[in-house]
């Protein structure tokens, strides 16, 4: 029988008995907001989730992950003007993220890996991992399954894309059971972005279009569906391809963690804590 992974799922007695073997834990930080006419709401949630899970079920028996829940809030104002979304203002989603890994930490957890599912939760996670670093004597990570697969050499599909594009629609086709195209994908034009853009410039290398400069934005300013990609293509195939690639990436990640000392990671592990 396979170890287990779901923190939830274990009783108190198990996690105590886990904790003499491995001290990682991985946290997906999601979000509910709108994913246009195809995606449901928890899009960003539930494939961060599913990656994760089948991952830490990868390496369940050598690495001995424990698995949370997911944090199903993000940072999504942005996305307020669809029905749907629901945001946390960033301090509380902060609070909330360095409160779940404090909690973490003082079980003796000492290797946290924030997952990311949405974009939008970015600067968030940043400021939480910084916190939890200056206050805490855990090693806490943040990263993107994507860019773990990236990382280590594994080639997965990818289009310019921005939100609910075909990365998304493609993993939630393979993942979930309830996405569909919609007829109005194919009314979205193609990554439509205001002329200001080239202004500021663009950062090319991803793939994605982003303003060097950091510019705000309401979505509803862009898009009028909701997606600012190109779905259309989106298929159960690349779906899985996407999945795999993530979930052995996520694997090899994990693996290395566990055989990194925490030493290792926290060079200044043994000075003193700054006090503010
Ligand atoms: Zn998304």
């Amino acid at each position: 029988m396979k170890n287990k992974i779901l923190l939830a799922k274990m009783t108190t007695y198990e996690v105590a008995e886990q904790l003499k073997e491995s001290d990682i834990a991985v946290l997906c930080v999601g979000a509910i907001e709108q994913h246009g006419p195809a995606l449901p709401l928890d899009t960003d949630t539930f494939n961060c989730y599913e990656v994760a899970k089948r991952a830490c079920e990868v390496v369940a028996d050598d690495v001995k992950p424990v698995l949370l829940p997911p944090i199903w809030t993000g940072f999504s104002w942005l996305h307020m003007d669809f029905p749907g979304t629901i945001t946390l203002k960033e301090n509380t989603l902060i609070d909330v993220i360095v409160q779940v890994c404090k909690s973490l930490i003082h079980h003796g957890f000492r290797k946290i890996v924030l997952l990311q599912g949405h974009g939008g939760n970015k600067g968030v996670v940043r400021s939480a991992r910084y916190i939890l670093k200056i206050e805490t004597d855990a090693f806490v990570i943040d990263t993107r399954a994507g860019a773990l697969a990236k990382t280590a050499g594994i080639e997965i599909p990818s289009k310019k894309e921005y939100h609910s594009g075909f990365g998304e629609l493609s993993m939630y086709l393979y993942l979930g059971e309830d996405a569909k195209f919609d007829k109005r994908l194919k009314e979205i034009p193609e990554m439509p972005a205001p002329e200001y853009f080239d202004v500021f410039g663009r950062e090319g290398s991803t793939g994605s279009v982003r303003a060097s400069a950091g510019v705000p934005i309401r979505i509803k300013e862009w898009t009028n569906s909701g997606v600012w990609g190109d779905p259309t293509e989106a298929s159960r195939e690349s779906g899985e391809k996407l999945v795999n690639g993530m979930v052995e990436g996520l694997a090899i990640f994990l693996r290395r963690l566990k055989a990194t000392p925490l030493e290792e990671l926290i060079p200044s592990l043994k000075e003193k804590k700054f006090q503010f």
